[in-house]
């Protein structure tokens, strides 16, 4: 580890993720001297105290100097007097004082070379996963733990990993802005046991009841069999119909590709559609269950009626069929959760991309955004990126996209206009993540178990007069989320039955949740929530409609038909969106890559 001065720096303002702060740097390396004397860094608040820590995510610095810096690098700074203050939110502000980074530094040729260069100068890669949300990086995880190959690089076009998944923790809340939790299934539990996160994994309550809104009470949803006959979110025609539906006595499957809705409505009827399954697909998709597909969106459901005539024949068979044939023995390391729930981190779902990115090091790049991939005369492809030290170009046998299919597709264009056309065929519709805290007494007594608000949360149907698709209590689904006496809830509102969302102020946004939750779950007369953060996700969750899978289809055929061999599509809009997908995806591709790897001629 070598030092560097930090002569001076200037807070000149923050991003709209309100940990970022860019900052200009003027700093003094021991090898070489040079200066940026007005150069936009981007840092990452590591730790506050009475000093200051940055996690820098700027890696451009090679191109510049010559001098290869090995990031992350971390800023440390004290004020000059110990009565000045300084908040990087603060902004913009100017402030002096004694501080230093702390980085590796090697002297030497870079690991990528800069597009001027000879491309016979430039290492070839055996595979870059361009995108470090969830999808990219558990890519990279499973080749470099499951397939033993490390020779890989994961391009990240922001300044962090994690894409969706974005924690924040400040003043004693920690709260999610994208996904909030995940099932805990074999292959997400296999993902953060390998990522060294094993005592870091919190489950959820099993036991904690779901509920939805109907004719303005929260009901519980039935989390168990024996709850069937009891639960009031549904009347007693609605409940035979369902019955008898489920063992067979329904119209059969039509001819064509069925909606959500039409899938539910013929086999369950029109009560299981309205009280259960529409809320339901809001929460997962924020999606019309009239435009999306069965089979692409809950495709192991819909197996069971193609599979058993019905959907209880089909889970009968799928019991047997599981119980004929051999099974591996579960790794012992993984956590049994104890029934239905959700899964998160100790400090939240950013773990994950955390722990896997410092365990690759440097083969994760941030601040690269993909420009252009070329095919190279002998097999592999050539990238070039946008980077803050100038253009960048990789060679590599294999390329995974996990980009969204709309960033792909202008990926993809100049290379085949079949697939590019396919991939912007996919909707994602917007959904702003409002988080907000109210005492504890503003909760409604009658939504209070035992004195406590108890529960995962609660999903409203769209025809309940709410805007809000549904609420996370997340105060009471993890420890440590919320000051004592705090609650914590997470909203999610707009969605593809509501796109008119992008127009609202992030106040209104906060106004229009607040005034759906004095409706059933607060008290009209408590006092104004505490606002923690409102992210609007402007393209949030691909939809699985109808056509989805042919979409898919054609776009891949269409590379392989061109002969783009070891270009993979990855990300949720193949996988799956829910992120224990993404995981079962990455472990399939990872596979394809290595498959595809070990036949490659050129290696
Ligand atoms: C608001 C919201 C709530 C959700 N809630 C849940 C939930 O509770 N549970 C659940 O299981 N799932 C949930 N999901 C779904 C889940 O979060 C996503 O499906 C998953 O995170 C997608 O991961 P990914 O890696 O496939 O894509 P992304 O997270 O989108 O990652 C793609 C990455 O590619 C990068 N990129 C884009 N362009 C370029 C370029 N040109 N060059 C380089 N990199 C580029 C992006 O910056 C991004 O980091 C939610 C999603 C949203 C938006």
């Amino acid at each position: 580890m070598k030092r560097i001065k930090l002569l001076d720096y200037r807070a000149i303002g923050t991003d709209d993720e309100s940990d970022l702060v860019f900052l200009s740097l003027h700093v003094e390396i021991s090898l070489r001297f040079f200066s940026f004397p007005s150069s936009l860094l981007r840092c990452r608040v590591y730790h506050a105290g009475t000093s200051f820590k940055f996690q820098l995510q700027f890696l451009s610095m090679a191109s510049l100097t010559g001098v290869h810096i090995h990031f992350p690098a971390f800023i440390s700074f004290k004020p000059l007097s110990p009565s000045s203050q300084f908040s990087p939110f603060a902004t913009p502000r100017h402030t002096s004082g004694i501080g230093r980074i702390r980085c590796s530094i090697a002297e030497g040729p870079p690991a990528v070379s800069s597009s001027s260069e000879n491309d016979s100068q430039k290492s070839m890669v055996d595979c870059v996963i361009v995108g470090a949300g969830i999808s990219g990086l558990c890519i990279a995880q499973a080749l470099a733990t499951k397939h033993a190959n490390s020779n890989l690089m994961v391009t990240e076009a922001r300044e962090r990993v994690g894409g969706n998944i974005t924690t924040v923790e400040r003043d004693g809340y920690l709260w999610e802005e994208g996904p909030n939790s995940f099932q805990p299934s074999d292959p997400m539990l296999t993902m953060a046991v390998d990522s060294g996160l094993k005592d870091e994994l919190v489950l959820g309550d099993p036991n904690a009841p779901r509920f939805v809104l109907w004719n303005s009470k929260l009901r519980p949803v039935p989390s168990k069999p024996m709850d069937l006959p009891f639960f009031d979110l549904m009347s007693f025609p609605g409940k035979l119909r369902a019955g008898f539906g489920a063992i067979g006595l329904r119209p059969p499957p039509p001819g064509h590709e069925e909606s959500v809705e039409e899938f539910v409505r013929r086999n369950l009827g029109s009560e299981v559609f309205e009280r259960l399954i529409e809320p339901f697909c809001s929460g997962v998709y924020a999606g019309d269950p009239s435009k999306l597909s069965m089979k692409a969106a809950f495709g192991k459901v819909w197996k069971l009626e193609k599979n058993g005539g019905s959907i209880i024949g089909g889970t009968f068979k799928a019991i047997q069929e599981k119980s004929s044939s051999p099974r591996a023995p579960r790794d012992p390391r993984l956590p049994k959760p104890k029934g239905q729930t959700v899964g998160s981190f100790r400090r939240g779902l950013a773990m994950l991309p955390n722990a896997i990115s410092s365990s690759l090091g440097n083969k994760v790049k941030l601040s690269w955004r993909l420009t252009t991939i070329t095919t190279l005369e002998n097999g592999g492809y050539s990238l070039t990126y946008e980077t803050p030290g100038g253009l960048v170009s990789l060679r590599s046998r294999s390329v995974v996209l996990t980009v969204p299919s709309y960033v792909a597709s202008t990926m993809l264009r100049p290379l085949s206009a079949v697939a590019a056309d396919a991939l912007l065929k996919l909707y994602y519709p917007p959904v702003a993540a409002v988080t907000i805290s109210y005492p504890k007494e503003a909760i409604r007594k009658e939504c209070l178990i035992d004195g406590e608000l108890k529960g995962f949360g609660q999903l409203h149907p769209r025809s309940q007069g709410v805007e809000t698709l549904g609420t996370i209590y997340s105060s009471s689904l993890f420890p440590n989320r919320a000051p004592p006496g705090r609650v914590l809830l997470l909203n999610y509102i707009g969605g593809a039955t509501n796109p008119g969302i992008t127009l609202k102020t992030k106040s209104q946004l906060v106004d229009s949740v607040d005034r759906d939750l004095r409706k059933m779950l607060i008290n009209t007369n408590a006092p104004d929530p505490l606002v923690l953060g409102v992210r609007v996700w402007p393209q949030a969750i691909p939809q699985f409609m109808i056509g989805h899978l042919d979409v898919l289809d054609t776009a891949q055929n269409a590379l392989s038909n061109g002969g783009f061999k070891g270009l993979f599509l990855g990300g949720n809009y193949v996988s799956g969106v829910a992120l224990g997908r993404c995981v079962e995806g990455a472990y399939d591709v990872a596979e394809e890559v290595t498959d595809y790897l070990s036949q490659c001629v050129y290696r």
